[in-house]
């Protein structure tokens, strides 16, 4: 930069070099002597330009030099408009991305049922692609809270993007919202601040299995993964295709938890499996199912353990 105000410098002394006219030939000589003088002065410093304030900075010589020797290079044929991003984006910019692509594909599918799934969803309700097919619909998880004490402490194990939180927190339990995948967290903490109950509700990113001998409450909220879509393409639902590990073990460490259980399952589920889940206590616990519809749609089982069972 030094070297670069140094040149308004030479541009004056070039200036006040040329001001008097010589008049006679020999003078004309000698001005052209000083003009190459000064040109070869000005190669000398090449790479000092004069810069104007509202210049754009100068090249470093380096480069400019390269730019003067070498033949340009063949220009690259123009990017196609997906390739355009100079920057390349971070890998979780790029899932974030690919995951908003296939909600938004999913989403075609299901948006007739938005507001079945949630009821505020023109308030700005947001989901991830599996939240679409899999949030439990807001009048089945609002049915299922009701059975849950007020002010009692809800872990919601599997809670996705957060169906099940927001109605146990609108219903005035304080929630502990477990959830493994970080952004479906978010999901869910967006969605609980637009039913005002985020408050309520503790999310924790977390592996339920690995928590689960660290955690106490009065009840435990139990939706599993059901294997997506095709849940309903087998006759009869086993409690072993449940992910990633089956019914029976899920249960078992909810049973340490909280001594009332609530369990979300496909409407197919091989009901006397679930009944002989209550049996894995001594004494039994109450058990009560009943069939979970919305609209005249069944849609699942749900299951009730302990003492919220009627
Ligand atoms: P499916 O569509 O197969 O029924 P879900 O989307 O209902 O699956 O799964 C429920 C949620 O459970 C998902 O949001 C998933 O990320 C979450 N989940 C899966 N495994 C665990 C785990 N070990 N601990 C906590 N959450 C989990």
């Amino acid at each position: 930069m030094a070297k670069a105000r140094a040149t308004p410098k030479v541009a004056r002394r070039r200036a006040s070099a040329v001001r008097p006219l010589p008049s006679g030939p020999h003078r004309f000589l000698r001005l052209v002597a000083t003009i190459r003088k000064i040109t070869r002065r000005r190669r000398r410093h090449r790479g000092l330009t004069a810069v104007s304030p509202s210049s754009p900075p100068p090249v470093p010589v380096s480069k400019r030099r390269q730019c003067a020797t070498r033949p340009p290079a063949p220009s690259p044929p123009p990017p196609r408009e997906a390739e355009t991003p100079q920057e390349p984006k971070r890998p979780e910019e790029e899932e974030a991305h690919a995951a908003d692509a296939a909600a938004v594909a999913v989403a075609g599918k299901y948006w007739a049922h938005r507001h079945s799934l949630f009821s505020l969803y023109d308030r700005g309700v947001r989901m991830d692609a599996e939240g679409w097919y899999s949030a439990t619909p807001e009048a089945i998880a609002a049915a299922q809270a009701a059975r849950a004490a007020p002010a009692g402490l809800v872990l919601d194990a599997f809670a996705g993007v957060g169906g099940n939180s927001i109605q146990f927190a609108a219903r005035g339990c304080y929630v502990v919202a477990v959830e493994i995948d970080p952004r479906k967290v978010e999901l869910a903490r967006h969605n609980a601040r637009i039913y005002g109950v985020e408050d309520m509700i503790e999310f924790v990113v977390g592996d339920f299995f690995l928590l689960a001998p660290y955690l106490k409450a009065d009840l435990v909220f139990l939706s599993p993964p059901w294997g997506g879509p095709a849940y309903n393409q087998t006759p009869v639902y086993t409690l072993d295709m449940l992910k990633p590990k089956d019914g029976h073990a899920v249960f078992q460490a909810a049973q340490k938890i909280a001594p009332n259980i609530i369990m979300f399952l496909p409407r197919n589920v091989d009901i006397s499996q679930v009944e002989e889940l209550s049996w894995l206590s001594s004494p039994p616990l109450d058990f009560e199912s009943e069939e979970s519809y919305v609209q005249h749609r069944f849609k699942g089982i749900t299951a009730y353990f302990g003492d919220v069972a009627r």
